[in-house]
Protein backbone atom coordinates (compact mmCIF):
# COMPACT_ATOMS: atom_id res chain seq x y z
CA UNK A 1 0.00 0.00 0.00
CA UNK A 2 1.35 3.52 -1.00
CA UNK A 3 1.23 6.10 1.39
CA UNK A 4 -2.12 8.38 1.42
CA UNK A 5 -0.68 11.47 2.85
CA UNK A 6 2.76 12.05 3.62
CA UNK A 7 4.51 14.56 5.72
CA UNK A 8 7.43 16.58 4.16
CA UNK A 9 10.13 18.54 5.56
CA UNK A 10 13.52 19.67 3.98
CA UNK A 11 16.19 21.42 5.70
CA UNK A 12 19.23 23.16 4.23
CA UNK A 13 22.23 22.30 6.45
CA UNK A 14 25.61 22.82 6.26
CA UNK A 15 28.07 25.17 4.42
CA UNK A 16 26.83 23.59 1.45
CA UNK A 17 23.27 24.07 1.75
CA UNK A 18 22.17 20.95 1.04
CA UNK A 19 18.61 19.05 1.29
CA UNK A 20 17.89 16.95 4.06
CA UNK A 21 14.37 15.95 4.06
CA UNK A 22 12.55 14.36 6.66
CA UNK A 23 9.24 12.46 5.39
CA UNK A 24 6.27 11.19 8.32
CA UNK A 25 3.63 8.93 7.45
CA UNK A 26 0.66 10.53 9.60
CA UNK A 27 -0.99 7.49 10.30
CA UNK A 28 1.41 5.63 12.03
CA UNK A 29 4.32 8.54 12.74
CA UNK A 30 6.56 6.48 11.27
CA UNK A 31 9.80 8.90 10.16
CA UNK A 32 12.74 8.80 7.89
CA UNK A 33 15.28 11.18 7.67
CA UNK A 34 17.16 11.45 4.09
CA UNK A 35 20.46 12.88 3.97
CA UNK A 36 20.82 13.79 7.16
CA UNK A 37 24.33 15.28 6.32
CA UNK A 38 24.86 18.22 8.94
CA UNK A 39 23.48 20.21 11.84
CA UNK A 40 22.08 17.38 13.55
CA UNK A 41 20.83 19.18 16.74
CA UNK A 42 18.90 21.48 15.23
CA UNK A 43 17.52 18.48 13.01
CA UNK A 44 16.71 16.48 16.18
CA UNK A 45 15.10 19.33 18.27
CA UNK A 46 12.46 19.94 15.54
CA UNK A 47 11.86 16.26 15.08
CA UNK A 48 11.65 15.48 18.83
CA UNK A 49 10.19 18.67 20.17
CA UNK A 50 9.39 21.07 17.55
CA UNK A 51 12.23 22.93 18.84
CA UNK A 52 14.61 25.45 17.37
CA UNK A 53 15.09 26.86 13.72
CA UNK A 54 12.56 24.26 12.23
CA UNK A 55 12.69 23.39 8.37
CA UNK A 56 12.81 25.51 5.60
CA UNK A 57 9.85 24.15 4.39
CA UNK A 58 7.15 22.43 5.50
CA UNK A 59 3.39 20.65 4.68
CA UNK A 60 2.81 19.64 8.32
CA UNK A 61 2.21 21.44 11.51
CA UNK A 62 4.65 24.53 12.43
CA UNK A 63 5.10 24.16 16.36
CA UNK A 64 3.80 21.95 18.79
CA UNK A 65 0.50 23.16 19.43
CA UNK A 66 -0.59 22.70 16.10
CA UNK A 67 0.65 19.12 16.08
CA UNK A 68 -1.63 18.09 19.20
CA UNK A 69 -4.34 19.98 17.61
CA UNK A 70 -3.85 17.17 14.60
CA UNK A 71 -4.54 14.16 17.09
CA UNK A 72 -1.64 11.97 15.32
CA UNK A 73 0.71 9.76 16.61
CA UNK A 74 3.98 10.99 17.72
CA UNK A 75 7.00 10.91 15.12
CA UNK A 76 9.21 8.17 15.36
CA UNK A 77 12.24 7.64 13.33
CA UNK A 78 12.51 4.46 12.47
CA UNK A 79 15.26 4.74 9.52
CA UNK A 80 18.36 6.91 8.06
CA UNK A 81 18.51 6.88 4.16
CA UNK A 82 21.30 8.65 2.18
CA UNK A 83 21.38 9.27 -1.73
CA UNK A 84 25.05 8.95 -1.93
CA UNK A 85 27.76 8.76 0.50
CA UNK A 86 29.51 12.72 -0.41
CA UNK A 87 30.33 14.14 3.45
CA UNK A 88 27.61 16.87 2.84
CA UNK A 89 24.76 14.57 2.58
CA UNK A 90 26.31 11.90 4.75
CA UNK A 91 29.24 13.53 7.48
CA UNK A 92 26.98 13.57 10.56
CA UNK A 93 25.07 10.61 10.31
CA UNK A 94 27.06 9.57 13.46
CA UNK A 95 25.84 12.17 15.80
CA UNK A 96 21.84 11.09 14.30
CA UNK A 97 22.99 7.43 14.74
CA UNK A 98 23.77 8.51 18.79
CA UNK A 99 20.55 10.18 19.07
CA UNK A 100 18.15 7.23 16.91
CA UNK A 101 19.59 3.62 17.29
CA UNK A 102 18.14 2.69 13.80
CA UNK A 103 20.10 0.97 10.68
CA UNK A 104 21.14 3.28 8.20
CA UNK A 105 20.75 2.86 4.74
CA UNK A 106 23.29 3.08 1.66
CA UNK A 107 24.12 1.36 -1.91
CA UNK A 108 26.53 -0.33 -1.51
CA UNK A 109 28.82 0.97 -4.57
CA UNK A 110 29.26 4.26 -1.97
CA UNK A 111 31.12 2.18 0.82
CA UNK A 112 34.58 3.65 0.05
CA UNK A 113 33.35 6.92 -0.88
CA UNK A 114 31.33 6.83 2.54
CA UNK A 115 35.35 5.83 4.06
CA UNK A 116 36.53 9.23 2.83
CA UNK A 117 33.86 11.45 4.67
CA UNK A 118 35.84 12.79 6.98
CA UNK A 119 38.86 13.71 4.95
CA UNK A 120 36.73 15.04 2.21
CA UNK A 121 34.83 17.26 4.36
CA UNK A 122 38.87 18.48 5.93
CA UNK A 123 39.76 19.43 2.27
CA UNK A 124 36.80 21.41 2.07
CA UNK A 125 38.17 23.04 5.23
CA UNK A 126 35.09 21.34 7.21
CA UNK A 127 34.90 19.73 10.48
CA UNK A 128 33.52 16.39 10.32
CA UNK A 129 33.27 12.53 12.70
CA UNK A 130 34.69 9.66 11.89
CA UNK A 131 32.16 7.91 9.43
CA UNK A 132 29.36 5.73 9.90
CA UNK A 133 29.27 2.83 8.49
CA UNK A 134 26.01 1.89 6.33
CA UNK A 135 23.93 -1.09 8.53
CA UNK A 136 21.86 -1.96 5.20
CA UNK A 137 22.20 -1.65 1.73
CA UNK A 138 19.54 -0.14 -0.70
CA UNK A 139 18.34 -2.86 -3.18
CA UNK A 140 17.99 -0.99 -6.48
CA UNK A 141 14.76 -1.73 -8.28
CA UNK A 142 13.23 -2.84 -4.84
CA UNK A 143 10.53 -1.01 -3.14
CA UNK A 144 11.78 -0.99 -0.04
CA UNK A 145 9.54 -0.40 3.43
CA UNK A 146 10.89 1.73 6.28
CA UNK A 147 8.29 1.49 8.81
CA UNK A 148 5.12 1.86 6.77
CA UNK A 149 7.22 4.18 4.20
CA UNK A 150 7.89 2.77 1.00
CA UNK A 151 10.61 3.54 -1.50
CA UNK A 152 11.32 2.19 -4.74
CA UNK A 153 15.09 2.48 -4.61
CA UNK A 154 16.56 3.62 -8.27
CA UNK A 155 20.33 3.22 -8.68
CA UNK A 156 21.50 6.07 -10.11
CA UNK A 157 25.56 6.20 -10.85
CA UNK A 158 26.84 8.74 -12.38
CA UNK A 159 27.25 11.67 -9.89
CA UNK A 160 28.72 8.94 -7.33
CA UNK A 161 28.67 4.88 -8.12
CA UNK A 162 26.33 4.00 -5.75
CA UNK A 163 23.97 7.24 -6.41
CA UNK A 164 20.05 6.37 -5.71
CA UNK A 165 17.16 8.03 -6.05
CA UNK A 166 14.08 7.44 -3.52
CA UNK A 167 10.41 7.47 -5.12
CA UNK A 168 8.09 7.83 -2.44
CA UNK A 169 4.67 5.94 -3.79
CA UNK A 170 2.19 8.26 -2.88
CA UNK A 171 -1.60 6.58 -3.22
CA UNK A 172 -3.44 8.83 -5.64
CA UNK A 173 -0.06 10.56 -6.45
CA UNK A 174 2.06 12.76 -7.46
CA UNK A 175 4.89 10.82 -6.00
CA UNK A 176 7.89 12.32 -4.12
CA UNK A 177 11.87 11.49 -5.67
CA UNK A 178 14.29 12.40 -3.34
CA UNK A 179 17.31 12.87 -6.10
CA UNK A 180 20.56 13.81 -3.95
CA UNK A 181 22.74 14.90 -6.30
CA UNK A 182 21.90 13.25 -9.48
CA UNK A 183 19.45 15.97 -11.17
CA UNK A 184 18.67 19.66 -10.00
CA UNK A 185 16.60 21.83 -11.37
CA UNK A 186 18.18 23.26 -15.08
CA UNK A 187 21.61 21.37 -14.11
CA UNK A 188 22.90 17.82 -13.11
CA UNK A 189 25.09 16.57 -10.37
CA UNK A 190 29.14 17.29 -10.79
CA UNK A 191 31.16 14.30 -12.37
CA UNK A 192 34.67 15.65 -11.59
CA UNK A 193 34.87 15.23 -7.96
CA UNK A 194 37.54 12.87 -6.47
CA UNK A 195 37.37 9.01 -5.46
CA UNK A 196 33.96 9.39 -6.90
CA UNK A 197 33.80 7.54 -9.75
CA UNK A 198 31.86 10.58 -11.64
CA UNK A 199 31.28 10.12 -15.10
CA UNK A 200 29.00 12.19 -17.20
CA UNK A 201 27.69 10.01 -19.99
CA UNK A 202 26.42 7.31 -17.03
CA UNK A 203 24.67 10.20 -15.12
CA UNK A 204 22.83 10.80 -18.36
CA UNK A 205 22.23 7.32 -19.16
CA UNK A 206 21.12 6.81 -15.37
CA UNK A 207 18.52 9.67 -15.86
CA UNK A 208 17.10 8.35 -19.54
CA UNK A 209 17.05 5.30 -18.32
CA UNK A 210 14.88 5.93 -14.92
CA UNK A 211 13.87 9.13 -14.30
CA UNK A 212 12.45 10.35 -17.27
CA UNK A 213 10.28 7.24 -17.37
CA UNK A 214 8.64 8.45 -14.05
CA UNK A 215 5.44 10.05 -14.13
CA UNK A 216 5.49 13.84 -14.93
CA UNK A 217 3.95 15.45 -12.16
CA UNK A 218 6.78 13.52 -9.65
CA UNK A 219 8.07 16.07 -7.54
CA UNK A 220 11.83 15.95 -7.73
CA UNK A 221 13.74 16.75 -4.35
CA UNK A 222 17.45 17.86 -5.37
CA UNK A 223 20.31 17.80 -2.91
CA UNK A 224 20.27 21.43 -3.53
CA UNK A 225 18.30 24.13 -4.62
CA UNK A 226 14.71 24.55 -5.30
CA UNK A 227 12.24 22.05 -5.91
CA UNK A 228 11.40 20.59 -9.50
CA UNK A 229 9.42 17.67 -11.23
CA UNK A 230 10.35 15.48 -13.26
CA UNK A 231 7.98 16.58 -16.10
CA UNK A 232 9.80 19.59 -16.33
CA UNK A 233 13.29 18.49 -16.19
CA UNK A 234 12.50 16.40 -19.13
CA UNK A 235 11.12 18.37 -21.23
CA UNK A 236 13.68 21.82 -20.28
CA UNK A 237 17.13 20.57 -18.45
CA UNK A 238 19.98 21.93 -20.87
CA UNK A 239 21.95 18.74 -20.08
CA UNK A 240 19.95 15.83 -20.00
CA UNK A 241 16.27 17.00 -21.51
CA UNK A 242 14.98 16.76 -24.55
CA UNK A 243 16.54 19.23 -25.72
CA UNK A 244 19.75 18.53 -25.01
CA UNK A 245 20.78 16.24 -27.76
CA UNK A 246 22.11 13.35 -28.52
CA UNK A 247 24.93 13.41 -26.77
CA UNK A 248 23.56 15.69 -24.17
CA UNK A 249 25.70 19.28 -23.01
CA UNK A 250 29.09 18.42 -20.84
CA UNK A 251 27.70 18.74 -17.35
CA UNK A 252 28.82 21.33 -14.96
CA UNK A 253 26.79 21.21 -11.99
CA UNK A 254 27.62 23.24 -9.39
CA UNK A 255 27.45 21.13 -5.64
CA UNK A 256 29.03 18.44 -4.10
ZN1 LIG B 1 25.64 17.53 -2.38
ZN1 LIG C 1 27.17 14.79 -4.06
Amino acid sequence: MAIVDPWVEYFFVGALQMRCSVVTDRLTGDTVIIDGGSEPERLIAWIDRFDGQGPDWSNGPSDRSEFEDLDQPERKVVALINTHAHFDHSGYIPDLLLHYPVKWYLHPDDTYLQSLAQSSARRWGFDAPVPAQADEPLIEKETMGFGALKFTILHTPGHTLGGCCLNLLVEGGPDHLFVGDTLFAGSVGRTDLPDTGGDFNVLATSIHTQLWPLAADTIVYPGHGPLTTIGHERATNPFVGEGAGAQGSYGRGKYA
